[in-house]
């Protein structure tokens, strides 16, 4: 699916380079996490397979709250850059919220800025978080009927929970957003057509926990002890009673990038729209 997302990007590159245009992410990368490392390096890999400029801004651990946001300020007034991401975690000690608020509303291919998470709030999506952009795109591509089912959503974050739960609403499905505060998690996941976990805890779903024929979307990343990646699913037991499941590493992970590559393509249309180089044919 994130191949097919790629291909369908390529002609509108192409449109966009017609006109000189160029789509550009720029990724700030404090420190040196070695996960954030990985991350990034996918995101700089995806962009140049369709065509995009792509670059690394790097700074060091000790880097100042003053030092990332003239970055993202200078980044924000630079023209060859139609998205801008920060790299999360950022080190403790840095705001991160006052970074992400920072990044121009036009740029923040994350959508993470409180201006366009309220537009997905209001039904109006502008640029949506990639996260959950992906497991919608997943749902449909996979011909996953929405409207008047019951979603279940492990997990209440900005970043993935609490957006993707606003997808299904404004789709018709009925949603129940759950959190580890919720007793009985069974009791909610057992009724769920679709499932979507993001909880950050290896095999916290297991296959007596899905109602069979059950669709299930594995947000999780987690390092198990011997260092291999796994979802917040219990895959092969859930596996044998969902009618379809997404795998860890492989899944939600590739629509994430791919979603993060759209977007980009997306703020540059937007940012060439607004300067008549499209429309004028
Ligand atoms: P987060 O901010 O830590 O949120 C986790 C959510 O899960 C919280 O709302 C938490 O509830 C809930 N939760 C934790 N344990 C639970 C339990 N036992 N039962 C029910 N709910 C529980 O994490 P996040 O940023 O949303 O990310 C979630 C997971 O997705 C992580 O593993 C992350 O690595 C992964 N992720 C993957 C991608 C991708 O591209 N595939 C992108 C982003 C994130 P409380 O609010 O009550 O604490």
């Amino acid at each position: 699916m994130a191949r097919e997302v790629f291909d369908e990007l390529k002609p509108r590159v192409a449109a966009l380079a017609r006109h000189g245009v160029t789509p550009g992410l720029a990724t700030v990368l404090v420190g040196d996490n070695p996960a954030s490392r990985v991350y990034v390096r996918n995101k700089v890999k995806a962009c140049a397979e369709v065509g995009l400029h792509a670059e690394l801004h790097e700074l060091s651990a000790d880097a100042t709250q003053d030092a990332v946001l003239a970055k993202v300020t200078a980044l924000n007034g630079d023209a060859a850059i139609h998205g801008i991401i920060v790299q999360l975690p950022l080190p403790a000690r840095l705001d991160a919220q006052k970074v992400l608020q920072s990044i121009s509303i036009d740029k923040d291919v994350d959508g993470f800025n409180w201006s366009n998470l309220g537009a997905l709030v209001d039904g109006h999506p502008r640029l949506a978080p990639c996260t959950p952009l992906g497991v919608m795109v997943m749902l449909d591509r996979a011909g996953v009927p929405i409207e008047g089912r019951h979603a279940v959503v492990i997990g209440r974050s900005s970043i993935v929970g609490k957006p993707v739960a606003l997808m299904l609403i404004a789709r018709g499905a009925t949603v129940t957003v759950c959190n580890s505060k919720t007793p009985d998690l069974a009791a909610y996941t057992r009724s769920a057509d679709i499932l979507i976990t993001a909880a950050g805890r290896a095999k916290l779903v297991t296959g007596a926990m899905v109602k069979p024929g059950a669709v299930v979307i594995d947000v999780g990343i987690n390092r198990l002890p011997d260092g291999k990646l796994a979802g917040d699913v219990d895959y092969d037991g859930v596996k044998a009673v969902a009618g379809s499941i997404s795998p860890v590493p492989g899944g939600v992970g590739r629509m994430t990038v791919a979603m993060l590559v759209a977007n980009t393509v997306a703020a540059a249309e937007r940012s060439s729209e607004s300067e008549n180089l499209l429309s004028a044919g």
